[in-house]
């Protein structure tokens, strides 16, 4: 199939496009890598009168660090998270979670901002903000607000951002040399979407774990943080009986339902398998370090 016949405006500023939205009433979308918007054009499960391209707004590009925070601009794109040396310094998870997306073509063209802003609850970038704490800038016409990740997920490919609100960037905070971060993912095949996918970041100053933040991808409608087993292991040692613990406490914490692939029962085993492969490989960073 092909795509309904659009126009199409290529504004430089967000105020620009932003006043195209709201001049096509609301019947536009936004395109920014295109990678899942031009696919679901072709297949006409969105046919908007207007193609709004934001790939030229130079407010929404640039990897820079402020402070204790990395401004990340929507538009970067997924290679530039596994090929920056910025990226890699302050936000090593999302070097780790990089290659597991979709296929070197695609990540290309694909933007953070157009992954995160779609919220696919089996996209890796999404549940890696929430691992991280990033916080998601959004400019709407009364300006701009800071939405963190625990409160932008809201349903299924439910954000925080209203129509015709745009993303604009991302603030991580920055990794401190004591942080110690994992992903993986088990997938039919490699570049497939995963059955179940996991990121996590562990405070480990000496030796015990002081911080645990832990995200899934594909368990639920939006990316979910697991915070029962957060719970457990903050203040442990990363030793065999506190993984055995962490992954019996997963079962508080996800819910899968039935897909009609996956049963639900398997979907929560193969997480705790992941987990517990995630933990064992941090926990042996740390003897290592020691
Ligand atoms: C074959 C194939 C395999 C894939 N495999 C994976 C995979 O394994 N993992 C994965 O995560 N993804 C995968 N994807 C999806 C793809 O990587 C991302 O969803 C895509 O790159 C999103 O970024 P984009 O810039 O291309 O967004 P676009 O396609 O341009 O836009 C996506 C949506 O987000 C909106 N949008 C974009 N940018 C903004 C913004 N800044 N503010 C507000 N709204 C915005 C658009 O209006 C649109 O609704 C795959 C895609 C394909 C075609």
């Amino acid at each position: 199939m092909k795509a309904r016949s659009f126009s199409y405006v290529r504004p430089t500023t967000i105020t620009e496009a932003m006043a195209a939205f709201a001049a096509a009433g609301g019947e536009a979308s936004y395109i920014a890598g295109g990678q899942s918007l031009v696919p679901a054009l072709a297949l006409r499960l969105q046919a908007p009168d207007c193609l709004i391209d934001i790939a030229h707004i130079a407010e929404m590009a640039g990897i820079a660090r402020q402070g204790e925070w990395l401004r990340l601009g929507a538009l970067t794109r997924h290679v530039d998270a596994h090929d920056d040396p910025l990226i890699a310094a302050c936000a090593p998870l999302l070097r780790l979670a990089a290659p597991h997306v979709a296929h070197p073509a695609i990540r290309n063209r694909g933007t953070l901002g157009g992954s995160v802003a779609l919220a696919d609850p089996a996209s890796e970038f999404p549940a890696m903000m929430l691992a991280m704490g990033a916080e998601m800038e959004i400019a709407g016409p009364d300006g701009s607000r800071r939405v963190p990740a625990d409160a932008f997920f809201q349903d299924l490919y439910q954000t925080a951002i209203e129509p015709g609100e745009l993303l604009v960037a991302f603030h991580i905070p920055v990794a401190k040399p004591h942080h110690r971060c994992a992903f993986d993912e088990l997938a039919r095949r490699r570049g497939d979407y995963a059955i179940v996918g996991c990121g996590m970041m562990l405070a480990i100053p000496e030796g015990a774990v002081t911080e645990a933040r832990i995200a899934f991808l594909s368990v639920g409608p939006t990316p979910l943080r697991a915070r029962t087993t957060e719970a457990v292991l903050t203040g442990s040692r990363l030793d065999q009986a506190v993984i055995r613990q962490a992954q019996t406490a997963l079962a508080d914490d996800l819910d899968p339902a039935d897909d009609g692939h996956v049963p639900a029962a398997m979907r929560l085993h193969l997480a705790r398998v992941l987990l517990g492969r995630l933990l064992e490989r941090l926990g042996g960073c740390v003897a290592e370090a020691a």
